[in-house]
């Protein structure tokens, strides 16, 4: 099958390598390196333009925001072809989505949001969660394709409802790694050792992705590597808030949330890391993880 990949940042560049041993791929990103070197090094087809992404079959963006998603429609809606079939992976906004659908279905071209999850070692190894809103004949027809990028495919609803499920479970991590730093901080200030306050969370009830694989790397041995940028995560949490925001919901930790991470943002700024809020928890309370 002909597939179109764009957006060859460090979720859809592995993504596309998948893809790439199965299906012919034209791939295109803002970059024009990547997606030479993505060519050169595995076998994918550089698009000449982002024209050229309109002769795929299927259409597959992997890009920051919805934002940047509805300027790429807008860039290719006079060359899409009706059958053709658009996977939104990027983590975006639900009600933006399916405004995307709409304008899309107007061309005959039928949309899914299919965010995922399981960080960019799920993409390298093909092993993410790939959450897909849409109707149920799109997602048969993406499922065969979405299980080269992924272990896990759900369908979880109409359109919108990947999105949606996406930024309500970031936001349970995000609450989670900031309630995990403040407790251990606490601990680490009371005498106990870090290790061993780790070891006691992750056998006991405080135990989460959080206290297992993402935070020991950090606090314990100061590895601070930037995997998943705090800028998208911020995104994901303040996407969360609005659809609470829609449905006239009481959610005040998630809007301390957002607030927390937003202004984390503020502090760390466009480049940092997710995890580094833990970095602002501890200057918070005027000290460093290291001390
Ligand atoms: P990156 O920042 O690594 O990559 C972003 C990609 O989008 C790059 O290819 C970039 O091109 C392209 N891009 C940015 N702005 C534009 C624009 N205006 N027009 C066209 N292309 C543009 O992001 P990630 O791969 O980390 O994330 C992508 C999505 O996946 C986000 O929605 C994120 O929330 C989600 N996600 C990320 C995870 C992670 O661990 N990183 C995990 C799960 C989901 P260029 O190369 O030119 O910069």
């Amino acid at each position: 099958m002909k597939l179109a990949f764009i957006g060859l940042g460090a979720m859809g560049f592995p993504m596309a390598r998948h893809l790439a041993k199965q299906h012919e791929v034209i791939v295109w990103n803002r970059t024009r390196e990547k997606a030479e070197r993505h060519a050169r090094e595995y076998g994918s087809h550089l698009a000449r333009d982002l024209a050229q992404c309109a002769e795929g079959e299927v259409i597959i963006t992997m890009l920051p925001t919805s934002k940047e998603v509805d300027e790429i429609v807008d860039q290719l809606e006079t060359h899409l072809r009706r059958g053709t079939l658009w996977i939104d992976a990027t983590s975006g906004d639900p009600n933006v989505g399916r405004e995307t659908a709409h304008r899309l279905a107007a061309k005959g071209v039928n949309f899914l949001d299919a965010p995922v999850t399981g960080a960019v070692i799920g993409a390298e190894n093909a092993t993410l969660t790939i959450m897909v809103g849409g109707s149920a004949e799109d997602f048969a027809r993406a499922e065969p394709i979405l299980k080269i990028c992924g272990k896990t495919i759900i369908h979880v609803g109409p359109v919108g409802a990947g999105h949606a499920i996406k930024v309500l479970t970031n936001s349970i991590m995000g609450a989670t790694v900031w309630i995990t730093s403040e407790c251990l901080l606490v601990a680490k200030q009371f005498g106990i050792d870090l290790k061993t306050a780790l070891a006691v969370t992750n056998a006991g009830s405080g135990r989460s992705n959080a206290s297992e694989n993402l935070l020991p790397m950090r606090l314990v041995e100061g590895k601070w590597p930037l995997i998943f940028k705090l800028v998208h995560h911020d995104k994901d949490i303040r996407i969360a808030t609005s659809i609470a925001h829609q449905q006239h919901a009481s959610t005040p930790l998630l809007a301390l949330t957002q607030n927390l991470f937003t202004a984390a943002l503020h502090q760390l700024g466009d480049k940092a890391d997710y995890i580094e809020v833990a970095k602002v928890i501890a200057e918070m309370n005027g000290t460093t993880w290291e001390a």
